[in-house]
């Protein structure tokens, strides 16, 4: 959450700072700032609301100076407001700090400060660190990189901090600890951001800092990377492989139309040199370099958030059909609180588009501690999580921008999917034609979604019925129940309706008590082994007067004679089919979003990448 950025060098500071809040609003965004050093002095401009107000109100400002740290925030102590915006001042005005993360032992520092003098300005947990800075700072008279290394020994919680220095042109201290950071080296300039997305139109190689390592960047100087151990640690310079086209919206209205349209070829990306071009054959090498641990897995952890979760739970029925080992799929969050039983002979499969979602890093660590296996399932690359695990496999999405997970949701199946033929190939677990025909939908996946997105004028005339609903159902059995739940989510998540997934049998032992014609119900009704129990169960909503919204599969006659709507989706095979419906129904959501004037892309509350637990 929050995105970060930094810059010292020889060009103006502020642009390449307003810029690269721009490409990481999407992480957070209910207030945001800049501090420039100029002279001696820092100045700091910062307001309520998003990127663009800053522009605004820094517009008649004093804005010079080539070094410089900016953010946007998404608030966790103190709301969002002018004052709490970040960066933030030390007592004197002698540092200003930027934070992504928690300082989960606040209110104790904050306590200890007050008692040496110190007047705190913020309700943030953020601006106790900086005033600790700088109190370690005077009392030690030593430099900012020691007083911030000493602070942050003293430190409960996850961050990545920038700090800068009046009268100190010359140096950024910057930090990390469960939030990610990494650092672009250029022409005799240096980039610090919470992602790549503002780097790479400058420069192509990076380092990406660890957990409790602090670096000292200083003009015309190499970095000099130190752990809290207080060892110099080898600079390792990576090389970015992305285009700045990938960051720009290409003529679609929002990032989230953008990404939902482009899931033909992201799938071909995810299973590019995956799948032979006969789709009889199918390799990961995360998974066949370590067979053998999936070979004698006794069983098979997922864990996850949100729609990444929902994947899992796809990932689940798969890999138990196919590969016939038990697989349990839990929150992150629940997981690594529950005392989880983990053996050295179970598997975890960590999935997140980020790569940093807080609490499934956690809950990674902890499954290593124990002697699990590894293995991540990410988009980002060169993030928190594939550099934790053992193994794994990128989904090779491309940035998702909108905060509503579309492309990662289906790269993260069909991954999934992957892994499971793998797996079952070498367990010999999978009857072979049955083997061959799953090969085959996820070869022509592409294809299907291409032929899916032309149901978006149907959706986007549908949508207009329905904007006005208050609440919605949305049922499905099997490997469509994960998709019900992924459905409603998509629709909470943009539109701020109310709308819940669940399994369409459950729906008698509690959600029919509210089917009325005023709540409709989306049903995934595609042509699978459950199809006929789904058929029973949209009669008992028709019976008691609720609208249905049905995805069926091409031809369908029986459910489409029932359904008050339909939307017709290609034949695929079954365990294939939550991704090629999950097209209308992120379609869905998106319209029902726009005609209530929603920001889809940055939906209120939310944040893309959630780096606090
Ligand atoms: N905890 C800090 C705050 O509430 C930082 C939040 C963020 O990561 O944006 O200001």
């Amino acid at each position: 959450m929050c995105g970060i950025v930094a810059y010292i060098g020889n060009r103006q500071a502020y642009p390449i700072l307003i810029k690269g809040l721009h490409r990481l609003e999407y992480r957070g965004y209910d207030s945001a700032g800049v501090a420039l050093i100029e002279e001696e002095d820092i100045n700091i401009y910062k307001t309520k609301g998003k990127v663009a107000d800053l522009e605004h109100y820094a517009e008649s400002k004093n804005t010079q100076g080539t070094i410089g740290i900016a953010h946007t925030r998404w608030a966790t102590h103190g709301e969002p407001n002018d004052v709490n915006a970040h960066p933030h001042y030390s007592e004197n005005d002698s540092l200003a700090i930027i934070h992504n993360g928690i300082i989960e032992n606040y209110a104790l520092l904050k306590q200890a400060l007050e008692a040496e003098g110190y007047t705190f300005k913020s309700d943030t947990d953020t601006e106790v660190l900086v005033q600790l800075i700088e109190y370690i700072k005077e009392t030690n008279r030593c430099q900012l990189f020691e007083a911030v290394q000493s602070a942050l020994k003293q430190v409960v919680g996850a961050y990545a901090i920038a700090v800068i220095e009046k009268g100190n042109k010359n140096e950024i201290i910057a930090a990390r600890k469960s939030s990610p950071m990494v650092i672009g080296i250029g022409d005799d300039e240096y980039f610090i951001a919470s992602d790549v997305t503002p780097i790479i139109e400058y420069t192509d190689k990076v380092v990406y800092l660890n957990d409790e390592e602090i670096v000292q960047i200083r003009r015309h100087e190499p970095l000099k990377i130190v752990n809290f151990q207080n060892e110099e640690t080898k600079v390792d310079v990576q090389k970015l492989n992305m285009n700045i086209t990938q960051l720009e919206k290409g003529g679609y209205d929002h990032f989230m139309l953008k990404e939902i349209n482009e899931q033909p070829r992201t799938i071909v990306d995810c299973i590019r040199g995956r799948i032979n071009q006969s789709a009889t054959d199918v390799k990961l090498s995360g998974v066949i370099d370590h067979k053998e641990k999936f070979l004698n897995a006794r069983r098979i952890i997922i864990i996850a958030c949100g729609t990444s979760w929902h994947a899992g739970l796809i990932g689940k029925h798969m890999i138990e059909e196919f590969c016939q080992i038990p697989v349990c799929v839990e929150y992150a969050s629940e997981f690594r609180y529950s005392h989880p039983v983990i053996n050295s002979d179970d598997v975890v499969i960590a999935i997140s588009q980020s790569g940093e979602t807080a609490d499934t890093l956690a809950a990674v660590e902890l499954a290593k501690s124990k002697g699990a296996f590894i293995y991540g399932i990410c988009n980002v690359i060169g993030s928190s999580i594939p550099r934790a695990t053992h193994s794994g496999t990128y989904i090779h999405v491309g940035p998702e921008i909108g905060v509503a997970s579309t492309k990662a949701f289906t790269g993260q199946v069909t991954v999934l999917c992957m892994l499971a033929m793998a797996i079952a190939k070498e367990k010999n677990s999978i009857d072979h034609q049955r083997y061959l025909s799953v090969l085959k939908s996820l070869y022509s996946l592409p294809n299907l979604l291409q032929e899916v997105l032309k149901l978006d004028s149907q959706i986007k005339n549908m949508s207009l019925i329905f904007t006005y609903a208050h609440n919605f159902l949305y049922l499905g059995r099997g490997y469509n129940y994960p998709l019900a739940l992924e459905g409603a989510l998509k629709l909470k998540e943009i539109s701020y309706i109310h709308a819940e997934g669940y399994p369409a049998a459950e729906m008698k032992h509690g959600p029919i008590a509210l089917i009325d014609n005023e709540m409709p119900t989306v049903v995934i009704a595609t042509n699978d082994s459950v199809y006929e129990k789904t058929i029973s169960n949209i009669q008992e909503i028709k019976a008691r007067g609720g609208k249905v919204i049905a995805l069926v599969t091409k031809g369908d006659q029986i459910v489409s004679s029932m359904a008050d709507y339909s939307l017709e989706i290609p034949p695929v095979d079954e365990c294939l089919a939550p991704v090629v419906s999950s097209i209308p129904l992120q379609l869905f959501a998106y319209y029902i979003a726009i005609n209530k004037g929603r920001d889809v892309d940055q939906p209120r509350n939310l944040a893309k990448s959630v780096t606090v637990e």
